[in-house]
């Protein structure tokens, strides 16, 4: 890689890390314990820096076993095959709640979009507090998130209140004070500043309020250990083909706290979701307990992808995964400080990494840009609206030298302009 000139020293004060060299990068790399789980991964070609698992994980080398192995089964069985095949989504659903989300059997099930799920969980929130007008959430949550909950409030003539500032545990005991509040609704970490929010304060807060709370843990799940038994958590969702590596489109979870289960109705009512679903009655009569929160058929191609995922998850264990991530996060942040022009690249969010999630933001007003000079050295980040490149730290597949890396590569695309020859206009996907 060719010599980067040094940057601007920073006029910000001390370095939020200490220095990093490449060899830095190496000694971690040699050290790390969870290296040999690169080679249960189907990785993309060496020299390519791929640091978009917070967008889609790469696939299991399982899953590529378990995907033929159905399709065998497919050929073989045929519709016999469903003998097979019909508790996948609750029994996957177990596998996840003891291994990632910190709940019981019973309490999670995969199924449908995360968007969908939310629906179906606000919907169900929402029929439980009939006299309570308000949902709350905050302008920072995921696009997906907001348009569902302004959708429900428009359909039931609801009022979706929008926090303007950080969603704090006191910021919710606010918004929620007035006794109005249904439903508040977070993610748990950003998908913009990575910022980690307080999972049992905010959730402590909801509940003085009256008001249930469900999470998104789409940028949590895998990374960071949640204890939704622990924090009271009423319901949350997420998807599985960020960090649990299910696959493109995989069937996202849904958690339902098992107290509620006999009491919320989510308002899809599907026969997946019916008690006996094939004595083909004519009144939906829901199923006992997490059932009831099914609604059509699983695409069972993708539950076995993400069943194999989710078991190399598990296998690696979330601390230990959570104590790479922060390790990652914290070598990206030296990596900013050692290689980038600290005044025009600065880091979105929280300074100390442990309050991040899995991913660096860096701010930059040509981002878009940027990111497209990156890919055009197959260094595979990813741009989020206006001015954000994000690095995906997935600690099942990220070294710390591509983090390395991948920060000399920004540094040489800002200092020899490189990104001044890319389109300007953000393309379809980014
Ligand atoms: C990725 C993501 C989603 C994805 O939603 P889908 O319906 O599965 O496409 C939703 N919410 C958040 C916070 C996400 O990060």
């Amino acid at each position: 890689m060719r010599p980067v000139p040094p940057p601007a020293r920073s006029r910000l004060g001390p370095p939020v890390a200490p220095p990093a060299t490449r060899a830095d990068a190496v000694g971690l790399d040699a050290s790390d314990h969870l290296s040999a789980f690169r080679n249960r991964l189907a990785l993309p070609p060496a020299g390519t820096i791929y640091l978009a698992g917070n967008s889609l994980g790469c696939p299991p080398m399982a899953a590529v076993e378990q995907l033929t192995a159905s399709v065998d089964l497919w050929a073989m069985a045929g519709v016999s095959a469903w003998h097979h095949w019909i508790d996948l989504s609750t029994d996957i659903g177990d596998r996840l709640a003891a291994s990632v989300l910190g709940c019981g059997a019973g309490e999670v099930v995969l199924a449908d979009s995360t968007s969908v799920n939310l629906y179906k969980l606000a919907g169900a929130a929402l029929a439980a507090r009939p006299d309570r007008p308000v949902i709350v959430t905050d302008r920072g949550n995921f696009p997906s998130d907001r348009f569902v909950l302004e959708g429900l409030a428009v359909q039931q003539r609801r009022h979706l209140r929008v926090l303007q500032a950080d969603p704090t545990p006191s910021a919710v005991a606010a918004a929620t004070a007035d006794g109005d509040v249904a439903l508040v609704c977070l993610s748990l970490v950003s998908y913009a500043s990575a910022e980690v929010l307080d999972l049992r304060g905010v959730t402590d807060a909801a509940h003085r309020g009256g008001a249930l709370m469900l999470w998104d843990l789409s940028h949590a799940a895998g990374v960071l250990p949640v204890e939704l038994a622990d924090a009271s958590v009423d319901l949350a969702v997420g998807c599985t083909y960020k960090y649990l590596h299910g696959g493109p489109g995989a069937p996202a979870f849904l958690f339902v706290r098992q107290e509620h289960q006999d009491q919320l109705r989510q308002p899809i009512w599907g026969w997946f979701g019916q008690r006996d679903q094939f004595a083909m009655g004519r009144a939906y009569d829901p199923a006992p307990g997490i059932a009831s929160f099914l609604v059509g058929t699983p695409p069972i191609l993708s539950l076995v992808a993400a069943e194999a995922g989710i078991r190399l998850v598990a296998e690696a264990g979330v601390e230990a995964l959570r104590a790479k991530s922060i390790a990652l996060s914290d070598f990206a942040a030296a990596a900013h400080q050692a290689l980038l022009p600290t005044e025009d690249v600065t880091i979105a969010g929280p300074t100390a990494a442990t309050r991040r999630g899995s991913h660096i933001a860096f701010r930059h007003a040509d981002a878009w840009r940027l990111t497209q000079a990156l890919a055009a050295k197959d260094v595979v980040v990813d741009f989020r609206a206006p001015d954000l490149i994000r690095f995906g730290l997935a600690p099942l597949s990220t070294r710390f030298v591509d983090v390395w890396d991948a920060a000399e590569h920004l540094a040489a695309a800002l200092a020899e302009r490189t990104y001044e020859a890319f389109d300007a206009n953000p393309a379809r996907i980014t």
